[in-house]
């Protein structure tokens, strides 16, 4: 079957500015979201090139032809930007504008020199590298909650990779051809491929935006609003998790349970809202003491606990410690006052006597009673059962 290259081309042009409608409507709607106003940006930059290569007649100046071409690159280039942007990196700004200048002087050159052979190969080499370097950032974190519309992204982009590369070599290969390309009869064909493509590809930003906001609301509802430590909740869930990874490594596994002193008098002396203020610096004091493995969380009130794993009783009693005077140490700032808070700290381990998380939590729970009642501001080290003492084995 052959497309009708005019008809093809119209429909692309059709379909370009689509995208750049779709993607600028998402970027209106998530103006929080970084990288959706460079694809927004980037889209309609790519529309206006493909525009200017079809209306282009030979009656127009050489340098409307040198002008498309360098917006289509300049769009793709502001895309491979927003990809970095939205995964909160840097985008290569330099390694763009020279790709940029590089595009530039290439296009002119061959406009001037009236190679379009050469003109096309090198435009097709410069698509594959945008293709690779979005590929490339695209890639470079898959996380899970967006993992799917990652790959589909990547294997459009991939595909369209291919496409240009195979394309670059044919034009290479096959004797020059006297009437320009899009009188050629299987054109329509060639551009219906990377188009479908590109539609592969707003699809699967817009996928990708969905499946990053998903992530986000449910990664909010596992985390307490004042402090951010994960809810109690979550934290039963993450020591499941912990537990069954730890019993099957034969790991240690501690867990530590802390529980401000005298807050009550916090809120009677400096009111409610300073009290809140002391538990969001209290809560980041503690976090600053941990490990990146460590789990942190919110029992309710002004109890929380940290889950250690691979972390046996010394370690953790070590860590307790060191908490209890960093947070002693603080100068904490609530409406205006400077005030100091103290804490005692229950450590319980992974032992014979403590094999669940409510086995683990009661264990703690007691020795943060037992520092409570022997004057607060203390670390105790939940009834060292005896099993932890005699290793099995
Ligand atoms: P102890 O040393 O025995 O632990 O004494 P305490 O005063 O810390 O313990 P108590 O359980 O008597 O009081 C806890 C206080 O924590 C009472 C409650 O008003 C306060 N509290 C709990 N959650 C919040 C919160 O989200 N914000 C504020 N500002 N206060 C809270
Ligand atoms: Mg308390
Ligand atoms: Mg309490």
């Amino acid at each position: 079957m052959t497309l009708d290259t005019p008809t093809v081309a119209f429909v692309t042009v059709l379909v370009v500015c689509l995208q750049g409608g779709i993607l600028t409507a998402l970027w209106l709607i998530h103006r929080d979201m970084r990288g959706i106003g460079f694809w927004a940006v980037g889209a309609l930059v790519v529309a206006l090139g493909v525009l200017g290569a079809f209306l282009r007649s030979d009656s127009l100046p050489s340098a409307a032809l040198a002008a498309a071409n360098i917006a289509i690159v300049t769009g793709l280039t502001i895309t491979w930007w927003g990809v970095d942007a939205f995964f909160g990196r840097r985008p290569g700004y330099g390694l763009g504008l020279a790709i940029l200048a590089i595009t530039a002087t290439g296009v002119v050159y061959f406009i001037v020199t009236e190679n379009s052979r050469a003109r096309i190969i090198f435009l097709l080499g410069i698509f594959v590298l945008m293709a690779g370097l979005r590929l490339y950032s695209l890639l470079r974190e898959v996380t899970p909650g967006t993992r799917f519309s990652q790959f589909l992204t990547s294997m459009a982009l991939g595909a369209q990779a291919i496409y240009y590369l195979v394309l670059a070599t044919t034009v290479f290969s096959l004797p020059p051809v006297e009437k320009p390309l899009a009188q050629v009869p299987f054109f329509g064909w060639l551009f219906l491929i990377p188009m479908l493509l590109s539609i592969v590809v707003v699809f699967g930003i817009v996928l990708l935006v969905n499946q990053t906001i998903a992530t986000r609301l449910k990664e909010s509802a596992r985390r307490d609003a004042l402090t951010e430590a994960l809810t109690r909740r979550a934290m039963e869930e993450m020591a499941e998790h912990e537990l069954a990874r730890s019993r099957r490594h034969d790991l240690p596994l501690s867990l530590l349970l802390l529980d401000i002193d005298h807050f009550k008098l916090v809120n009677d002396q400096y009111g409610h809202a300073a009290g809140d203020a002391a538990l969001r610096q209290f809560a980041s004091a503690v976090r600053g003491c941990l490990r990146r493995e460590d789990v942190f969380g919110r029992l309710g009130g002004e109890e929380f606990c940290a889950l250690l794993p691979s972390t046996a009783v010394g370690g953790a009693a070590q860590l307790a410690e060191r908490i209890r005077q960093s947070v002693a140490n603080l100068a904490v700032e609530a409406g205006g006052n400077r005030l100091s808070l103290k804490v005692s700290i229950g450590v319980a381990s992974l032992g014979d006597h403590a094999g669940s998380w409510d086995e683990l939590v009661n264990q703690a729970d007691r020795a943060m009673y037992a520092a409570k009642r022997a004057g607060r501001n203390r670390v105790i080290v939940g009834n060292a059962e005896p099993a932890s003492a005699e290793q099995p084995g």
